[in-house]
């Protein structure tokens, strides 16, 4: 396995093989525009296609310090999930109406970003063929747990998720540490960097200006809002921060959310492999650790893993070697591939990368509007961003311009409800869960019990959010 952070993750690299774009050059004067958009990732980018299909002459400028995808959007799993397996916590934290409101309208999301980028031209290897939660152990539950499919069941939509026994789940891809699991009919799977970079290539052609290699450094709250940057600025009447995980070091998000980092491997082609595995489909395979590992197949016969550990960074340094160079955290992904189909032993790992996840305390992004009123923030996607930051797209722009509707309505358009501790106390915090969390799925593959400190420790993010939950109800 190569190095991580030796390269950009091999989405990005095979995107721009496919089509390096048009150049975007950094900013370099002072420009008006009626709209800055701070940060090039999926959250960025589908407000600013939404403002631009509502509002076709506005004006839109959208800044990124590194290249568009260059990002969590250029670097994930690349699973575009509907959420039903998050059924049961999304209904208590936001309500059973509201829960099901927002979980439906993720679900609508895969199906409408597929037709969206059939429509114009995005080639970013969309397959909607379900995604399988997995049981790789009977100590597991994780995302076939029953609770979600019941709730499914009893809101009528059973068919969205359907129980699967042990010889279901390797009907679809042959692992001998499956013993049961779900199936949910409605997610997919997308090449994530294609997707960045095609939303790119369309905003463009729409007459969004891009700045790209351009940091923000900070915005005043003046009217018009003024986005400084290293060698020029946007005088701009409206302003979205979609800037990540890298919000973390902003004062205004300081206590927002913790940032986590997560790596993805991703072998050589093994098309004659896949197929001896039974793993015929593109559906997507999560399985049931409290770090679960995700894994799916690629267009060109790879499997990508990533997950079983995560790394911690201090405050907002999303762009530090813990985010990148870990390797160990790397291994971790890969050793995981092989536990699940020993049958791939001698498969070699040709790329390895990490990226940065900022994790709510609530597991769901916030939305909250700045002074003087016109600076809107979406963050915090919690590393579900894919479908939530399609939804988050139209929740921003119909902020933006100024309208109530059914995404502005929505539960989850609303700030932060439980802060995050703040530095210096939270990175040794969230450091000693996750060490607990690894520990005890480490030693529960290994046939022991999980052991009362881990189990104690583990229960700090859920403990915090059910108890949040349970106060609500
Ligand atoms: C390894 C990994 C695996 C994941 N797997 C999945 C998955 O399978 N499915 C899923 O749904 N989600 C997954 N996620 C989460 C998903 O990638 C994110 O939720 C989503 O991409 C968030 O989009 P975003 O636009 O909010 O952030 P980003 O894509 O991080 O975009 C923010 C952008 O802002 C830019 N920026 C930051 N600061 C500044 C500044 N000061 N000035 C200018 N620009 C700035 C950054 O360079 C970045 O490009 C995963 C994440 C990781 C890291």
């Amino acid at each position: 396995m190569p190095d991580p952070g030796a390269a950009r993750s091999f989405w990005l690299e095979e995107a721009l093989r496919h089509d390096p774009g048009e150049p975007c050059p950094p900013l370099d004067a002072n420009v008006v525009a009626d709209v800055c958009i701070v940060g090039g990732g999926f959250a960025g980018l589908w407000t600013a296609v939404r403002l631009g299909e509502r509002e076709p002459g506005l004006r839109i400028a959208l800044v990124e310090q590194d290249i568009v995808g260059g990002g969590a959007s250029g670097r994930n799993g690349g699973f575009f999930s509907s959420s039903w397996w998050d059924l049961p916590a999304l209904t208590g934290l936001f309500g059973e109406w509201e829960g099901l409101r927002y979980a439906l309208a993720l679900a609508d999301s895969v199906a409408e970003a597929r037709a969206f980028c059939a429509t114009n031209g995005i080639d970013c290897w969309f397959h909607l063929d379900g995604a399988m939660g997995v049981r790789a152990g009977p100590w597991q539950e994780g995302i076939s747990r029953r609770s979600a499919i019941d709730l499914c069941a009893r809101l009528g939509y059973g068919d969205r998720m359907i129980a699967l026994s042990a010889a279901e789940t390797r009907d679809r891809a042959d692992s001998p540490t499956f013993v049961g699991g779900a199936f949910i009919r409605d997610a997919a799977v997308v090449q994530p960097a294609r997707l960045a970079r095609g939303l790119r290539r369309l905003l463009l052609e729409r007459g969004v200006r891009i700045y790209e290699r351009t940091r923000v450094a900070g915005v005043d709250r003046s009217r018009p809002a003024v986005v400084r940057t290293d060698h020029g600025a946007v005088r701009a009447d409206r302003v979205v921060l979609t800037h990540g995980s890298w919000a973390a070091g902003w004062r205004d998000f300081a206590r927002s959310f913790s940032v986590i980092v997560d790596y993805i491997v991703v072998t050589e082609p093994i098309p004659d492999r896949l197929e001896e595995i039974g793993w015929t489909s593109q559906m997507g395979i999560a399985d049931g650790r409290e770090w679960l590992y995700y894994l799916r197949p690629t267009d060109d016969g790879r499997i990508a893993i990533g997950g079983g550990a995560d790394g911690v960074v201090f405050g907002g340094r999303a762009s530090g070697r813990a985010v990148t160079h870990d390797r160990r955290v790397a291994e971790v992904a890969a050793r995981g591939l092989l536990r699940m189909f020993p049958q791939l032993e001698g498969t070699r790992f040709t790329h390895a990368w990490g990226g940065p996840i900022d994790q709510t305390p609530a597991f769901v992004p916030f939305y909250r509007t700045l002074e003087p009123g016109t600076i809107h923030a979406g963050l915090g996607y919690s590393g579900h961003g894919l479908s939530q930051t399609y939804v988050g797209g139209k929740i921003l722009a119909s902020t933006v311009l100024g309208v109530d509707d059914q995404w502005t309505s929505l539960a989850v358009n609303r700030p932060e409800t439980v802060k995050a501790p703040p530095e210096p106390l939270r990175w040794p915090a969230v450091k000693v869960i996750a060490s607990a969390l690894e520990r005890g799925d480490a030693r529960e593959d290994a046939g022991k019990r999980r052991g009362v400190v881990n189990e104690l420790l583990g229960l700090g993010p859920i403990g915090l959010r059910e108890r949040y939950v349970a106060r609500r109800q």
